[in-house]
C-alpha cells in the first residue's frame, strides 16, 4: 500500500549557476496607500523573497516605505507607471 504524505508548500531553492543575472533581485512593489494611479516602486529583495501579501522587508529604492510586492518580473523599466526615482536608481545600480 502507498502511504500518502502531505507536504508543506515550500519555496523552490535557487539552483546555483542558473541565474543569468548575478546580484540582487528586484521586485516591483506598492505602498500601503497605493491606488490605481499610484506608481509602482522597485525594491531589492532579500532572501525572504517576495512579499505578495504585505510585509515588505526593505524600502523602495527611492526611500519610500512599501507594503507588498507585485508578482511581475522587473524586466522592462520603460513602464510609464514605475516611480521615476526608483527606475533611475535601479538603472544607476546596474551600470
Ligand atoms: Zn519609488
Amino acid at each position: 500500500m502507498f502511504k500518502f504524505f502531505t507536504f508543506n508548500k515550500v519555496q523552490p531553492a535557487p539552483i546555483p549557476g542558473e541565474s543569468k543575472e548575478p546580484g540582487p533581485e528586484y521586485s516591483y512593489c506598492e505602498t500601503a496607500t497605493a491606488a490605481a494611479t499610484t506608481p509602482w516602486h522597485i525594491r531589492e529583495l532579500t532572501e525572504a523573497g517576495k512579499k505578495l501579501g504585505g510585509g515588505a522587508d526593505t524600502p523602495a529604492l527611492c526611500g519610500r516605505k512599501v507594503s507588498w510586492d507585485l508578482n511581475t518580473v522587473v524586466r522592462d523599466l520603460n513602464y510609464e507607471f514605475v516611480c521615476k526615482e526608483c527606475r533611475k536608481r535601479l538603472l544607476d545600480s546596474i551600470k
